[in-house]
């Protein structure tokens, strides 16, 4: 979809406000009028901080998706293990309810997986209902029941199971997918003089997956060209390919030409955040920071689809700023791409060998 957001006017502004509003938020004395004004604009960016995505107040593919999955309430449909699986703030209160009463129906990521299908049949036969793996009203009022009951639910700390499991310690035979963010038609983020993120990530993409290629990895890398891909084609061929690992490749920008440094994300939404992920985002910045001597940004929980939709672990680095004075147009220097890569390698390493 093209990003719709601040000026744009339409249907689509209209649906988009009518999420929001069924949400609760504020959208004016205007109300759903089909202008995308600085209302829309303030909602936008307040949902996005609230599910832990980039909060640029435009609607993409990420946000889009998020609004509709967010207007699912619990019992307003039925839900079950179909392909492709089903998503939505319904599924995520299932999963957290199931979580909370001990039942392992793996990362709390709102997508209804085997795993959870596994789950809700334990439960219906703790409950005494249907073995039938569906989830109606039926179901959910037997998850309310014993929500009363229990009050005392420890939150915030999920471990990770399924999620994050790597099956190799070492690079030989580790499977790992490589997404160059944007290309094509997708620009980036520009630096000043015009080097434009796209061409910055395709080069780290391939400096990278010839390293890991050399210890003995099998690397996927999603795009060796200049050409454009949509976000959700991406996840979606990278999953069907079943890394152990996927990385997602970007360079960093802000308004303000003061930030700079190297930053990485793991999966994680307002409920629960992958410790693998974690771990693995961890070293990965740190190897970043300290080899190329960038101010160290830590690594954050996001709920981005690139991290969210790719199993079992995924991890979004980015090395530097593009809008940085100094770090900026050192990016252009194949060499200093060269060193990124073999940071990302050494953090790769650094975690493997204390899994
Ligand atoms: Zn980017």
């Amino acid at each position: 979809m093209r990003p719709v957001g601040r000026g744009n006017r339409g249907k689509q502004v209209v649906d988009i406000q009518t999420r929001l509003a069924a949400l609760g938020f504020f959208l004016g004395r205007e109300g759903a009028d089909g202008m995308f004004g600085p209302h829309t604009e303030v909602a936008i960016r307040e949902f996005q901080q609230r599910r832990l995505l980039v909060a640029d107040g435009v609607v993409g593919e990420n946000t889009w998706t998020e609004l509709v999955e967010a207007g699912y309430k619990p019992g307003e449909r039925l839900l079950y293990l179909r392909v492709p699986f089903m998503r939505g703030d319904d599924v995520l209160s299932l999963q957290r309810r199931l979580d909370e009463l001990g039942f392992d129906c793996g990362p709390v990521d709102g997508i209804f997986n085997p795993a959870l299908e596994v789950a809700v049949t334990d439960f219906q036969r703790n409950a005494g209902l249907n073995l039938d793996g569906i989830v109606g009203e039926t179901t959910f009022a037997a998850l309310r029941r014993l929500q009363k009951v229990q009050t005392d639910v420890p939150a915030g700390n999920i471990p990770d199971r399924m999620n994050g499991y790597v099956g190799r310690r070492a690079l030989p035979g580790l499977r790992v997918s490589i997404d160059p963010a944007h290309g094509g038609t997708e620009v980036g983020t520009m630096a000043r003089g015009g080097l434009s993120e796209k061409y910055i990530n395709l080069k780290l993409g391939l400096s990278l997956s010839r390293l890991l290629r050399e210890s003995g990895a099998s690397v996927y890398l999603l795009r060796d060209d200049d050409v454009t891909i949509g976000q959700y084609e991406r996840v979606e061929a990278a999953g069907a390919w079943e890394p152990d690992l996927h990385l997602c490749l970007h360079h960093n920008s802000c308004a303000s030409l003061k930030a700079e440094g190297a930053a990485t994300y793991y999966f994680g939404n307002p409920f629960y955040s992958s410790e693998t992920g974690k771990r693995c985002a961890g070293y990965i910045v740190d190897a970043l920071s300290r080899e190329l001597g960038r101010p160290d940004l830590h690594t954050h929980a996001r709920n981005y689809s690139s991290l969210r939709e790719v199993k079992p672990l995924s991890v979004r680095v980015e090395p530097g700023f593009i809008t940085h004075p100094e770090e900026g147009p050192r990016l252009a220097d194949p060499t200093e791409i060269g060193r990124e890569a073999v940071a990302v390698l050494h953090g790769i390493e650094a975690f493997l060998a204390r899994l």
